[in-house]
């Protein structure tokens, strides 16, 4: 059932995709989103300046999505001009192990959904390949133990500016004359009094916002705004951008977006005079003790909880965050490798322990809906998200998505499918790592 006013938590790809839905669906329900800034939020998972969008899934039905997605951006003429169609090359260390099987499965699903255009497909055996997809030219990597060993292009994949991507999401959400924005911090949900039935949001401020129903997308901050304990887990990885010359893009410019599925490394071409690098690490925790969400419960809880550029704009990635990252780019871009980073952050994500979305009814809270659970992977579906979220409220969600992304879902013993693989280990608290920019 769709009630007459909704009050959307978050503005990144879950909250818009939402709102857009509901006005294109129920035009006369009143829908405000609000979030803690004006979009695009700097500090927002949805905010970079890429994001990739790739259809090489190992889980069919998330393959079948994404490419129903990138259909759709690609059709969208405002959306369209920010999406770059590089090619996605996934690379591993030739074992045979997780990395192995996530390689396999991808290179299987890239395969069928090119199985019209196999000329897409491209395929690289061994180091010297890998190394000239990038360089132009072949090189034999002088490290004692490869790990760019064996890999393969899809040139139907590429990367999406998603900061300019959801500026025009925004703008879009702004012209629909049901939906509303509000740039503020929810400090909580409102409850019926003595009840666990949401009635709407408190502001930081002391406002209040009155709605029937609440869609959290709250992203890595939802954890504080209901509670998500053994559901999601928030956590960041950390990302840095070096300068390129002019001449050095010119070099660059045909290389696909590269990953190292062993190593965790994702490396993009040259944008708009930048590269920039990420790494799937086992990244950092902020532990943090909060008051219970639920109001029935008068205590406080530990979670980790996004410290980022906003609240510390002279954080800088970790020690062993840089070297790991300059260790891999000693293989395969070596001119970057004793490069200074123009800049870094650590970006926040929340991860669930499948990797599978939360869209779901909260179980313990009336009026209450989840929209989160993006687990590093979720971008992508910007078009479709929304539609799949006012799904579940009018009661139709396809039965797999539905249990899939179900909140019970994230409850049964599971392993991560895979759809966002980080590197195995555990997260270190981010208080004993962090360090200033460093000064050269
Ligand atoms: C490094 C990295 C790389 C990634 N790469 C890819 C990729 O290549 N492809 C892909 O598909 N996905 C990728 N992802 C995942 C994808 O970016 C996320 O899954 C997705 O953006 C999550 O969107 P969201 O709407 O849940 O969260 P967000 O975009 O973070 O939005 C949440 C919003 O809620 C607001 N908010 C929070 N608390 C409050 C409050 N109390 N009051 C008001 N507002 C509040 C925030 O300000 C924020 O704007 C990546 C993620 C990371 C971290």
């Amino acid at each position: 059932m769709v009630p007459d006013s909704i009050c959307i938590i978050g503005a990144g790809v879950f909250g818009l995709s939402t709102a857009i839905a509901l006005a294109k669906r129920y035009p006369n329900v009143k829908v405000t989103v609000v979030d803690r800034f004006e979009p695009p939020v700097q500090d927002a998972t949805s905010v970079d300046t890429t994001r990739c969008l790739r259809v090489d899934y190992k889980d069919p039905v998330y393959a079948k999505l994404a490419k129903e997605s990138l259909e759709i951006i690609k059709a969208d003429p405002d959306i369209s001009p920010f999406f770059h169609q590089t090619g996605m090359s996934f690379v591993y260390d030739g074992g045979n192990d997780k990395w192995a099987d996530i390689w396999i499965n991808g290179k299987i699903s890239a395969e069928k959904s090119n199985s019209d255009t196999p000329g897409m497909m491209k395929y690289y055996d061994s180091p010297e390949e890998v190394y000239k997809s990038i360089h132009t030219v072949a090189k034999t990597p002088t490290v004692s133990h490869p790990t760019w060993l064996k890999g393969y292009t899809n040139y139907s994949n590429g990367f999406i500016d998603a900061e300019r991507s959801v500026k025009a999401y925004y703008e879009r959400a702004k012209k629909l004359p049901s939906v509303n924005f509000v740039f503020k911090p929810v400090e909580q949900l409102l409850f019926a009094s003595g009840t666990n039935t949401a009635e709407g949001v408190l502001f930081g401020d002391g406002s209040l916002l009155k709605a029937d129903l609440v869609i959290v997308a709250a992203g890595a901050w939802s954890c504080k705004l209901v509670d998500l304990e053994g559901v999601c887990f928030s956590s960041a990885i950390e990302v840095a951008w070096f300068k390129v010359t002019p001449e050095e893009e010119e070099q660059w410019k045909n290389m696909a977006i590269t990953t190292n599925l062993s190593t965790g490394i994702n490396l993009f071409p040259p944008y708009n005079g930048e590269i920039k690098c990420l790494r799937r690490s086992p990244g950092y925790r902020n532990t943090q003790a909060v008051p219970h969400p639920d109001p029935a419960k008068d205590e406080s809880i530990s979670i980790s909880y996004p410290r980022t550029i906003i609240d510390h704009p002279a954080d800088w990635i970790p020690q062993d965050a840089e070297d790991a990252l300059r260790h891999n780019l000693a293989e395969i871009m070596p001119p970057l490798a004793e490069r200074p980073f123009d800049r870094t952050k650590l970006c926040w994500l929340t991860q669930t322990p499948s990797a599978n979305f939360i869209i779901d009814h909260h179980p313990a809270l009336q009026n209450v809906v989840l929209a989160t659970g993006g687990s590093a992977h979720a971008w992508k579906f910007v078009p479709i998200l929304g539609d799949k979220v006012v799904d579940l409220l009018e009661d139709k969600l396809d039965p797999v998505l539905k249990d899939m992304w179900s909140y019970a879902e994230k409850l049964r013993p599971t392993t991560d499918n895979g759809s966002a693989p980080r590197m195995d280990g555990q997260p270190q608290e981010l208080v004993s790592v962090v360090r200033n920019k460093p000064v050269n």
